[in-house]
């Protein structure tokens, strides 16, 4: 059984021996708080890419993670950009928490690796950041599941995530307006079509999608595909097991406060 739960800080995975953060952005500390997830019991954090929204917290979360760096544990699995910088992209981790966790895998494209008793296979993505990748974990009682962060679509993209049961993919931009190094619900409607997941999970709005509703742009995945999409909530969870089940957060963070009405 795995458990999602998605804000803006990330996505949090859970199952028995699996407790991965995805992505840990502005606040996942403190929302993991918020939602009742003991940030001290992650065992992985992974991280697509170095940018601010993927990364913001990661530091804050090895230390939880490491019990303030007293205790060396867990995997970090980071981008090289956030290990290591690049020419576009600074370090997102400093060398004090990159030493902190017992293993750091510096995921290039092709790369395996295990956390738990998942088996997790590094991809790729075109994004600003050129060293930015998706993710594949295959699970022994779950099946596999695939996570692409912000990328726009290339050939060969949905080859990777072939099989998979659930797909996220970070949809910044609705359909007909496209721009570089990010997806559409156009092109998130041409991999669920390649893919055929049985749930698509679209997440990572813009403005622009959020003003056009984000629900909106699920059910033109939905109608154009036959796959069953659903958008993103804040504290949204997703059950895995035979089936797969969405649990809506009770309290919807009204979107209004963002938009300055
Ligand atoms: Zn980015
Ligand atoms: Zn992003």
């Amino acid at each position: 059984m795995i458990t999602q739960r998605a804000k803006t800080g990330g996505i949090r995975i859970l199952s028995e021996k699996v407790n991965m953060h995805i992505d840990p952005g502005p606040g996942a500390l403190i929302y993991s708080l918020e939602q009742g997830l003991n940030p001290q019991k992650i065992n992985a954090i992974l991280i697509s890419h170095s940018h601010l929204d993927h990364t913001n917290d990661a530091g804050l979360l090895i230390e939880t993670m490491t019990k303030g760096g007293r205790t060396k544990r867990g995997t970090l699995a980071a981008a090289h950009s956030v290990i290591e910088g690049n020419e576009i992209c600074d370090r997102a981790i400093s060398k004090y928490h990159r030493q902190l966790p017992e293993k750091v895998i510096d995921a290039k494209v092709g790369m395996k690796f295990n956390v738990g008793d998942f088996n997790i296979e590094v991809g790729k993505a075109v994004h600003a950041d050129p060293d930015t990748v998706g993710f594949r974990f295959e699970t022994q009682d779950a099946g596999s599941f695939g996570y692409l962060p912000d990328s726009e679509y290339f050939k060969g993209l949905s080859d990777f995530f072939e099989g998979v049961r659930l797909l996220i993919l970070s949809v910044l931009r609705p359909s007909g307006q496209p721009w570089k190094g990010h997806m559409t619900t156009d092109d998130a409607a041409r991999i669920a079509e390649e893919v055929k997941p049985n749930i698509l999970v679209i997440t990572h709005f813009g403005m622009l999608m959020l003003l056009r509703s984000p629900n909106r742009e699920a059910k033109i995945i939905e109608k154009k595909t036959g796959i069953h999409t659903i958008a993103a909530k804040y504290g949204m969870r997703i059950t895995v097991s035979e089936k797969i089940q969405t649990v809506e957060p009770k309290d919807q963070t009204d979107l209004s406060l963002f938009m300055g009405t």
